[in-house]
């Protein structure tokens, strides 16, 4: 193998596609290494939220790294599209977290009251106002908190924007299926590919997703693939221009019209194809909310895995017991939204110049052992 680079990122999801972005901005020769194709699991079908208000360490921790995010993909988005023609669809959305009765409205007073200490927008409706805004929602209503601090964007269309961006700055993408390092002591000096070949490099990245650990010869993380499914489905109108949201499920009309009803989460090892019971149960779930979707047609049933570190935070930055061996994994559901954050911390330990994003202790991937 005659390619040699500074550092190679090792999958080319949102976070691998990020850090290599963030590393050609600063004049490192990068490649990635794909063995599929760039977004072709769960970055490229993942909803596309991006909400500072839910997922683990939210109240806690994550809140900074979250509204960081969105910070960060409000810059990114004009400057992938100046680069690219991309336009990664970044928009603000109103989302209605819905409460059924009396308890659930007490939840979200409680949540009203943390999100007003991190001035995160929302406001209590009451039900009257919530079928005003969305009279296809059925069934028993309270009221729901209406969240004005969300975006979202099209997840595909990002991680494309970044892998097109990173190469036009002049990053290369080869394919290829990594199953070991190259070491030198203790030194990583490359990776080895399943074809037998070598790729030589100064730095190594590992932003493998779920797979982390998978490869023969790679470090073993603590991350566990969750499996989620997604239902898109025609439904013609101008209901649910409104994210709403009750017990894990959601409804959502995406800017080309289609409303994804969504979604679920299971332990089913690496297993990512649809299944009719993800199916039924979303189906269940969205009818209870809005009954009229019994007219809607699924057009698109998706199925892929988040990759969940054992403590449910991200895993970043230098392995303890390799040199110049690097992690980008384990963002969960929230690989979407943090992604910008992680390519930049990444970025940042590589070339020993974190600026405004050090990796923080809670992110830290000496946190654990990977031998
Ligand atoms: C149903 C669902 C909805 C979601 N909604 C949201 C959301 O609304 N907002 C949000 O922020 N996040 C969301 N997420 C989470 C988000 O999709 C993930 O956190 C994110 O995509 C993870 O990105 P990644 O780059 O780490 O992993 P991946 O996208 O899985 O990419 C890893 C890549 O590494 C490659 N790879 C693995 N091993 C090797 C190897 N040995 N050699 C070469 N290549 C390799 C794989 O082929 C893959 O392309 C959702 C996820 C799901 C499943």
């Amino acid at each position: 193998m005659t390619v040699s680079s500074d550092v190679i990122v090792v999958g080319g999801g949102a976070v691998g596609a990020s850090v290599a972005y963030e590393l050609v901005k600063r004049g490192v020769a990068v490649t990635i290494i794909e063995r599929d194709s760039i977004a072709s699991h769960a970055s490229g079908f993942a909803y596309g939220g991006l909400f500072p208000t839910m997922g683990a360490g939210i109240p806690g921790p994550v809140v900074r790294h979250a509204k960081r995010g969105i910070s960060l993909h409000k810059r990114l988005a004009p400057e992938l599209e100046d680069a690219t023609g991309i336009d990664v669809e970044l928009r603000a959305v109103r989302s209605l977290d819905l409460a059924a009765d009396e308890d659930g409205f007490r939840d979200l007073e409680k949540s009203l009251a943390w999100l007003s200490e991190e001035e995160l927008e929302a406001e209590l409706l009451d039900g009257d106002d919530v079928r005003r805004l969305e009279p296809a929602l059925g069934g028993d209503l309270t009221g729901a908190l209406i969240q004005r601090s969300h975006f979202e964007l099209d997840s595909y269309k990002y991680t494309l924007a970044l892998v097109t961006a990173f190469e036009r700055a002049g990053g290369m993408h080869m394919p290829g299926d990594v199953v070991g390092l190259v070491r030198v002591g203790d030194r990583v000096a490359g990776v080895r590919l399943r074809s037998g070949d070598e790729v030589p490099s100064g730095a190594v990245v590992l932003a493998t997703g779920p797979w982390a650990g998978t490869g023969d010869g790679l470090p073993n993380f603590p991350v566990k693939p969750k499996k989620g499914e997604i239902l898109r489905m025609r439904f013609p109108g101008r209901d649910f221009v409104h994210r709403v949201s009750l017990g894990g499920h959601y409804i959502a009309r995406k800017p080309d019209g289609l409303v994804w009803g969504g979604s679920t989460e299971e332990d089913a090892g690496f297993d990512d194809r649809p299944s009719t019971s993800a199916r039924d149960s979303i189906m269940a779930g969205i009818l209870a909310l809005a009954p009229a979707l019994e007219a809607a047609e699924i057009v698109q049933h998706t199925a892929c895995l988040r990759p969940v570190s054992v403590d449910d935070f991200p895993i970043i930055g230098a392995l303890p017991g390799y040199e110049n061996l690097f992690a980008a994994n384990g963002a969960g559901k929230k690989g979407i939204l943090l992604s910008p954050v992680m390519g930049r911390m990444v970025a940042g330990a590589i070339t020993g110049d974190p600026g405004r994003d050090p990796i923080p202790d809670e992110f830290d991937a000496a946190r654990f052992d990977y031998t």
